[in-house]
């Protein structure tokens, strides 16, 4: 039993023996094929190896020959090739250099292009803006041409207005100038501390009155003074200065340039200040130099308005009752002036040198000339005493192309000669005939005046040269103005009253109302016009 046990059991391990060794020739037998058909796959791949082998020899073969060629050929053309490379070379740095020239002129480019946007943006501003101020210059030209007229309508109002004043301040007005007290003269009343000269200044006589110590009695010789009161337009005391005096004469000159004429004179004895007030020294103008500023001034202005003023100015003197050119030869002994007067109110002398004036300097010339001409005499009160009427006549012709208007104004300033009594300066002789011949046409002047003044038909303007001189200038279309120079010193006491009684006299006294000279062209339907009044 044991060895049947041994027996079974050693024929199951060679059955199991036997099984594996089946399996393992089985897997055997596997591996086998596989491995004949991977050597089969080997062997047609090392076939075609070795047949792509052969082929890559054939093409090296070929490749070296055609190397071989390409090198024989490179080697002929080296040089060459080198030369071409350095040109190329060459070329190449040009062609950078023009890449740089290029990207420079493309970033110019690029500014120019945007300064032109720039500019073309400025100038469609800038073409607004001008459009923009094309119409404001219109609507303001539009506007300057309606201010013009209103100015001119306004100017007309004011110059009727400016003209009514001067008639209500009267077409005849009298100042009274009262000159400083001079070194070595007494301005006080015989053995008193009483001013000669005092100002009354109580309610509307203040500025306007005057109270001068004067010896009593109708012959003036007492020695007693008293007092003497006077009351004028405006009576300017000794510290009045040249300003304040034309102050008051500016108004006159625009009435001249208003186409009226006028006349203002100085009157008072010798040294009492008539020069002074007239012409004034190079310190201190006087009257006739400012009314020239003045004259021109006003002249420049209106030309704005298309007024032309053409002014002409002459210088005579009346001498012993005769007229004397200032300011051209003298006429031989059997000729003399004639003066006339035409239907139009104009007065022209013959032979009279009439002088265009277009700058105040030229005017101040001419004074200078005229005043070294003037004739001078010495008398007992006064070296250079003026014997002679000084008459500087302006006429102003003003036009108007636009409106059609003429005018034609005449200043006539006028210094006279020394008004003190014969008696007085004790002359003789020549002196003596200038005296009477002084006396006799500042008689006249007041004659003529008072005649005016009361209406007279007759007015004496024949009675002297200087009347007769200034006849359309002292009639009723004219405004008159007269100085009466005062001397404040004792011993002219009895001279400045009769200066003063004079004066008052002549204040009484009113003219018609002043016309002035303006002519319209017919064609022109338009109101009259004239230049502006101040
Ligand atoms: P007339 O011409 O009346 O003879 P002037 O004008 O020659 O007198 O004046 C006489 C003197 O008095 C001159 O020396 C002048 O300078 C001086 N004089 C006259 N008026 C004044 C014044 N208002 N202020 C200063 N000096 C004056
Ligand atoms: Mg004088």
């Amino acid at each position: 039993m044991l060895l049947s046990g041994s027996t079974t059991q050693l024929e199951q391990k060679v059955e199991a023996v036997k099984s594996v060794a089946e399996t393992k020739v089985q897997l055997l037998q596997g591996d086998s094929s596989q491995a004949k058909s991977e050597l089969a796959r080997l062997s047609k791949e090392l076939h075609s190896v070795a047949l792509a082998r052969d082929q890559w020899q054939r093409d090296c073969e070929k490749w070296k020959a055609q190397a071989d060629m390409y090198q024989e050929k490179t080697g002929k053309s080296l040089e060459e090739m080198q030369n071409m490379e350095t040109r190329r070379m060459a070329l190449e740095g040009m062609c950078s250099d023009q890449d740089e020239i290029m990207e420079r002129l493309r970033r110019e480019t690029a500014i120019a292009v945007e300064q032109k946007r720039l500019a073309e943006e400025l100038a469609s501003r800038r073409g607004d803006e001008n459009v923009e101020l094309k119409r404001k210059v219109e609507s303001l030209e539009a506007l300057v041409v309606e201010k013009e007229t209103q100015m001119k309508e306004g100017e007309e109002i004011r110059k009727r207005l400016h003209n009514t004043i001067m008639e209500l301040k009267g077409n005849i007005r009298v100042f009274c100038r009262v000159r400083p007290v001079g070194d070595g003269e007494c301005g006080t009343a015989p053995k008193t501390a009483t001013p000669l000269v005092e100002y009354p200044s109580q309610g509307d006589q203040k500025d306007r009155a005057i109270k001068v110590l004067a010896p009593s009695g109708s012959s003036g010789m007492s020695s007693e003074f008293q007092p003497f009161e006077f009351t004028f337009d405006r009576v300017f005391p000794a510290q009045s200065t040249q300003e304040d005096v034309f102050d008051e004469i500016s108004q006159l000159v625009q009435s001249a340039l208003d186409g009226y004429k006028v006349c203002i004179f100085a009157y008072g004895q010798t040294g009492s200040g008539k020069t002074y007030t007239m012409l004034g020294n190079n310190e201190n103008n006087g009257v006739i130099p400012r009314v020239m500023q003045q004259v021109f001034q006003t002249s420049n202005e209106l030309r704005e308005q298309g007024w032309n003023f053409r002014m002409r100015a002459s210088i005579l003197e009346v001498y012993n009752e005769e007229y004397k050119d200032l300011l051209g030869k003298h006429l031989a002994a059997n000729e003399k002036h004639k003066v006339h007067h035409d239907a139009h109110g104009n007065t022209t002398v013959s032979g009279l040198t009439t002088v265009d004036v277009s700058k105040p300097e030229n005017a101040a010339e001419l004074l200078r000339r005229a005043m070294e001409k003037r004739a001078v005499g010495a008398t007992k009160m006064n070296d250079n005493s003026s014997r002679s009427h000084m008459v500087f006549t302006l006429k102003l012709d003003g036009s108007n192309e636009g409106t059609q208007q003429h005018v034609q104004g005449v200043l006539n300033l006028i210094d006279l000669a020394g008004s003190e009594r014969v008696k007085a300066s004790g002359s003789q002789g020549d002196r003596l005939k200038e005296a009477q011949n002084i006396n006799k046409s500042l008689s006249a002047l007041g004659d003529v005046i008072m005649a005016l003044g009361t209406k007279n038909e007759h007015v004496p303007y024949r009675n002297s040269k200087l009347t007769w001189l200034l006849q359309n200038s002292l009639s009723g279309a004219s405004k008159v103005l007269m100085f009466v120079n005062i001397s404040p010193a004792q011993e002219s006491a009895n001279e400045s009253l009769c200066s003063l009684r004079f004066a008052a006299k002549v204040n009484a006294c009113e003219i018609g109302v002043a016309r002035r000279t303006v002519k319209t062209d017919p064609k022109d339907s338009q109101p009259t016009r004239s230049p502006r009044s101040r």
